[in-house]
């Protein structure tokens, strides 16, 4: 039986310096010399133990993507981001396949909306013992209006998305393709900070495995509505016919 709850420690959360907030803070990530508990590394893109594992009965994972505390996916030359999201990518369906946990998640906060406290470019890989993630979701959630199809990865806008209003899924087929899905991700977190909204400055990235397919989920971040929070109703917008016409012409897709 999978567990519903993950339980989080309030007491090592309060430790936690919060960079994104209080740009005072010194950056925990740019300090390299004194990074404790390393797992991997390739380049400048470093894997560690979460100095402050806030969540109970799991494995938490720091993956560190650049030296510095400037730059983004959005920005990042080809070479970097296929190196960050196929690093990323095969350490996290190693963890899956250790066969340690129920499941594991892999996502990345961006900007001061998105839940994430620390400013330095980073992603996280956490092993759940006790929740698999799969439990919670619908096929249903990445089904949407195709924006582009190429070497049979598809970046599509959520017709049902899980939260709303804008969802962006990029689906891969075949693990071979990793640099079209990477070159979707920039486009795509490109268009949210840049074209999608002007108040836009924070996105959500989520990968979910299932099906013998990977997929990505794009959410640009604002206040959450008050009809998901209270009723778990979600919206979707009838501004997304619109948003693929623009983000096809912008791009040239
Ligand atoms: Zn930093």
């Amino acid at each position: 039986m999978s567990s519903v709850y993950l339980h989080f420690n309030t007491r090592i959360g309060q430790q936690k310096p919060e960079s994104i907030v209080n740009k005072d803070t010194e950056c925990p990530f740019c300090d390299r010399q004194n990074l404790k508990d390393i797992l991997a590394e390739k380049g400048s893109i470093i894997l560690v133990k979460n100095k402050y594992p806030v969540l109970q009965d799991t494995f938490q994972t720091v993956l560190i993507e650049t030296e510095s505390c400037a730059g983004d996916l959005s920005t990042y030359p080809k070479e970097h981001l296929y190196n960050v999201l196929s690093f990323g990518i095969n350490k996290w369906l190693e963890m899956e396949k250790s066969g340690e946990y129920q499941s594991v998640i892999f996502f990345k906060n961006h900007g001061p909306k998105s839940g994430g406290t620390i400013f330095h470019p980073h992603m996280q890989i956490v092993g759940l013992k006790k929740i698999n993630y799969r439990d919670n979701f619908k096929k249903d959630y990445f089904e949407g209006l195709v924006i582009s199809k190429k070497n049979q990865v598809e970046l599509n806008i959520s017709t049902k998305p899980r939260v709303g209003f804008f969802e962006f899924n990029i689906i891969l087929s075949a693990l071979t393709k990793v640099e079209q899905m990477a070159d979707f991700i920039q486009l795509t977190v490109h268009y949210v900070l840049n074209n999608f909204n002007k108040n836009c400055d924070s996105y959500n990235l989520f990968f979910y495995e299932f099906d013998n397919r990977i997929i990505a989920k794009i959410i640009p971040r604002f206040i959450t509505s008050p009809i998901y929070i209270g009723y778990s109703i979600p919206q979707v917008s009838n501004r997304s016919a619109e948003v693929v016409k623009e983000f096809k012409e912008i791009y040239n897709l």
